[in-house]
């Protein structure tokens, strides 16, 4: 099979997670096979080795696993983005709604010099409001945000779509409907 299907099917779908209605896709035996987990980096380290990126951005949590990886890959820095409180210097917040409820990202002030070329990076891309508040944390910073990347989109809420309308790159490996 081709890469794509390949990491594609390994992704696990937990029907009734976190609630009833909702089905949770799980990449962490992707992540647990070395094959796929090999196969997955190796899509990224491909599409960025020639993309003259300055840093990875990876988002709290699953954004850490993937991102770190391809960071030392591509010999970059990495920076997280963390759910708010849990970075001990000076930050930037950015609120962002979910479907109940606010939420809050947070940067450190000086993780990212203006002009620097970052990748953004998450595990997954719903509604799009965590990738959105987190690009604009490094726009605020003077970022040139190249792309906006995770493993798996999930189409029909939206989140791809409204990124791409305020300009930014978005690249999924797959999608779930
Ligand atoms: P969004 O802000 O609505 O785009 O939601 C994306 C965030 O929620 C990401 O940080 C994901 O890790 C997390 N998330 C939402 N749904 C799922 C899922 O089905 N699997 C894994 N993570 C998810």
């Amino acid at each position: 099979t081709d890469p794509v299907s390949y990491v594609r099917n390994a992704i696990r779908s937990v029907p009734g997670w976190p609630k009833p209605g909702v089905t949770f896709r799980d990449i962490t035996p992707v992540l647990q096979d070395p094959q796929s987990f090999r196969v997955l980096v190796d899509l990224f380290v491909y599409r960025y080795m020639r993309q003259r990126l300055d840093l990875v951005v990876g988002i709290d949590a699953r954004g850490f696993i993937l991102g770190s990886v391809l960071a030392y890959e591509l010999n970059l820095g990495f920076v997280p983005v963390r759910k708010k409180g849990k970075l001990p210097y000076q930050t930037l917040a950015e609120d962002y709604t979910l479907e109940y409820g606010n939420a809050t990202v947070e940067m450190h002030a000086d993780a990212v010099k203006p002009g620097q070329r970052v990748l953004l990076i998450d595990d997954l891309i719903a509604t799009g409001g965590t990738m959105l508040a987190a690009a604009k944390l490094l726009q605020r910073l003077g970022a040139n945000v190249v792309e906006a990347a995770a493993i798996i989109d999930l189409p029909e809420l939206g989140g791809s779509t409204s990124l791409k309308a305020t300009g930014l790159p978005v690249f999924s490996v797959c999608s779930f409907s």
